[in-house]
């Protein structure tokens, strides 16, 4: 499985984008640079976006990159929890902030369309098995389990953990890594805490329960910390931990 990062910060500037992951096969998990990182052929083959929560960071160029695609080309197919997706309709593509792309350019075929999905359903997608699993955050959230048959990957949504990965699945491909969010440096334990995020030294403590080959990747980092929540990061002692930046490309 290839997972390409076109956007892993926890913010926004040049060189940073927020949150979204193409997996072959014309599926993203998170919208957040999902024009602004693609070519506009690139935007049209993707086919299913899974959105981990609502937070602006997760769905940013959504609306952007349903304008770039054509009459031709087919329906757009998001997935999310309930709240996720009703708050793409009412909030994002509501006809007053954005037009109603979830009925244009007709009801019947439509750029975009959303199937809703909760933590422990799996949905077959272009031949990957993708299972939500329940993350903790300040709104409704969920990571994806991604299976292709041979390997499995977890990308996770924001979350503040609370043993997140204590209860996977079983029947599932040998897991191979581990996207993790770790937003703020250990001192700002408090501030994570309110805006149900991860310090380094949670992050320690949501992955102890998988075996040490597991790769982490750390992503999701807020701009201006990245050095020193990766030195706090690489003072865990996990073999294989590392941070992700935009543009990293994994073969798993
Ligand atoms: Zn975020
Ligand atoms: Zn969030």
């Amino acid at each position: 499985m290839r997972v390409r990062v076109l956007g892993c910060s926890g913010g926004c500037a040049p060189g940073k984008a927020p949150s979204c992951y193409l997996l072959d096969r014309g599926v993203a998990v998170d919208a957040g640079a999902l024009a602004t990182s693609l070519t506009i052929e690139e935007q049209r083959a993707v086919e299913h976006v899974f959105l981990t929560h609502a937070h602006w960071d997760h769905v940013r160029d959504l609306p952007i990159s349903v304008i770039n695609r054509t009459m031709e080309t087919p329906t757009l197919q998001i997935y999310g929890l309930p709240d996720t997706v009703e708050d793409m309709r009412t909030h994002l593509m509501n006809d007053r902030v954005w037009f109603s792309a979830f009925d244009l350019p007709t009801p019947a075929s439509p750029f975009i369309a959303a199937t809703p999905m909760n933590a422990g359903e799996t949905r077959e997608c272009n031949g990957y098995r993708i299972t939500g699993i329940s993350m903790p955050h300040t709104v409704p959230a969920i990571g994806y389990l991604i299976d292709d048959g041979s390997d499995s990957v977890i990308i996770s949504a924001d979350t503040g953990g609370g043993g997140i990965f204590a209860d996977l699945p079983q029947d599932i491909s040998p897991l191979r890594a581990v996207f993790l969010e770790t937003s703020f440096p250990n001192a700002m334990r408090e501030f994570a805490d309110l805006t149900g995020h991860l310090t380094a030294e949670m992050l320690g403590e949501e992955v102890a329960c998988l075996p040490d080959e597991v790769e982490i990747i750390a992503t999701h980092m807020k701009p201006g910390f990245e050095e020193q929540i990766t030195a706090e990061l690489m003072a865990l002692g996990r073999t294989h931990l590392r941070a992700a930046k935009d543009g990293d490309v994994f073969e798993f």
